[in-house]
């Protein structure tokens, strides 16, 4: 009889719903059955090392992955899931799963880099555009737009990843790890004007639900997309623009300077009661006539992150390979780059200079 290899359980749990994968259909394309599977999953038996082999190869990961420490699922209620009645079971354990493995590159960095600390408010018992207004002053960010929403989390400690491509179906989402460390994760398949408005949504999330109550349902929903508006329009920034009665033509022109949508822009000046309910709807059919609606033409280019070039940066010109950091997180660097793609630039030519990683350095984001 073959040796039994160790194997963390909870690591091939996260590995099939991460490769959104049911168990007959894991047993289809490894060859091991049901019952075997099941048994591993509970932890009553270990496998044979060419099963592992089997696994391994089926879930497109390192063998080492399975043999790392206990991995922890987060919890479906502490995620900020958009239409959680409306997903499959397997896509919202594919993106849980990815998520989980975020936190898992996050741990590697924070081992290995003096990252921002966390500086999110909760404010629960606000409404979405005082809570939007307080978040405001805390950061000391006056009325003006904001240059950059990732670089403003980032430089107040929101850990900001990309939703892995194959979790495309899956809206933006977020969720305080152990109810500290923020982490948002943007769908990069939209224009740049509405990752904003996720990113913003997000935190509405972060400040308003979580830690508190469960961040999804129609209410929450609601008033993230409030906070979100309030946050990225300020109401006296926008008073002082002179919208009144704004037409499709000084939209657009309005929405380059707070980097919104158009339609975004039209429904916080219906809003602030600058322009009609009718006004609203006359712009917006004109606005989508104009392909305002489906996507932005001539929008901004999308926002990377500065912390993770940092890192990537600091790594290259340290001389350690993404395939070390890969290697440590017991992933491949295909799975690696899952996490960072769109957010990083695919250029990522680094000071030729010599580091050492020993003194942790301490990487200074500028915010906004
Ligand atoms: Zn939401």
């Amino acid at each position: 009889m073959e040796m039994a290899v160790m194997l963390t359980s909870s690591r091939l749990i996260i590995a099939r719903k991460r490769r959104r994968m049911t168990l007959s259909k894991l047993s289809q394309q490894s060859g091991v059955s049901v019952r075997s599977l099941t048994a591993f999953e509970n932890g009553h038996k270990d496998p044979s090392h060419e099963t592992l082999v089997s696994l391994a190869s089926a879930l497109d990961l390192p063998m080492s992955f399975f043999s790392g420490p206990e991995i922890e699922e987060i919890e479906i209620d502490a995620l900020s899931f958009r239409a959680l009645s409306k997903m499959s079971a397997l896509d919202r354990d594919s993106a849980r799963s990815a998520g989980r493995l975020a936190i898992e590159i996050n741990q590697w960095m924070e081992e290995r880099f003096t990252l921002p600390k966390p500086d999110v408010p909760t404010l629960p018992h606000l409404s979405p555009e005082e809570a939007a207004e307080r978040v405001r002053a805390l950061w000391g960010l006056g009325e003006a737009p904001i240059p950059n929403m990732v670089h403003l989390l980032e430089s107040h400690g929101v850990r900001v990843f990309s939703l892995a491509a194959d979790c495309a179906t899956v809206d933006a989402f977020s969720l305080r790890w152990k109810e500290k460390t923020p982490f948002i994760f943007l769908n990069l398949e939209k224009s740049g004007e509405r990752g904003r408005f996720d990113a913003a949504h997000e935190l509405g999330h972060l400040v308003l639900h979580a830690a508190h109550r469960v961040p999804h349902g129609p209410e929450a929903e609601q008033e993230a997309q409030q906070f979100a508006s309030a946050f990225l329009m300020p109401r006296a920034g926008i008073l002082a623009q002179m919208l009144h009665n704004a037409d499709a033509r000084r939209i657009l022109s309005a929405k380059r300077k707070w980097k919104v949508a158009a339609v975004a822009l039209a429904y916080r000046l219906k809003d602030l009661g600058l322009i009609t309910d009718w006004g609203y709807r006359t712009t917006v059919k004109q606005l989508s006539q104009m392909g305002y609606r489906r996507g932005e033409p001539d929008g901004i280019v999308r926002e990377t992150s500065q912390l993770l070039n940092k890192v990537f940066t600091a790594l290259r010109s340290g001389r350690v390979p993404m395939s070390k950091m890969a290697d440590d997180l017991r992933i491949s660097v295909d799975e690696l780059n899952k996490h960072v793609f769109g957010l990083v630039p695919l250029v990522l030519d680094g000071e030729q200079e010599e580091r050492s990683f020993s003194s942790r350095p301490s990487l200074r984001l500028v915010s906004g």
